[in-house]
């Protein structure tokens, strides 16, 4: 069976179908690593502000 480095831990992990958190080993490591995602990466790529200015057209006066 091919197996595959937990990203987390580095533990072999069997690559199957019955495994559902691959390529994580367990639960608790897919958790972690998805902790850290959402701690750290979703904060940085939101951290500034949108290059967004609302399209305002002058008014004809
Ligand atoms: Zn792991």
């Amino acid at each position: 069976m091919k197996t595959v480095a937990c990203p987390r831990c580095q533990k072999a992990v069997p690559w199957s179908a019955e495994n559902r958190f691959r390529p994580f080993c367990s639960e608790r490591c897919k958790h972690m690593d998805l902790g850290a995602w959402a701690n750290d990466e979703y904060r940085i790529a939101h951290a500034e502000p949108p290059d967004y200015e609302p399209a305002v057209s002058p008014k004809p006066d």
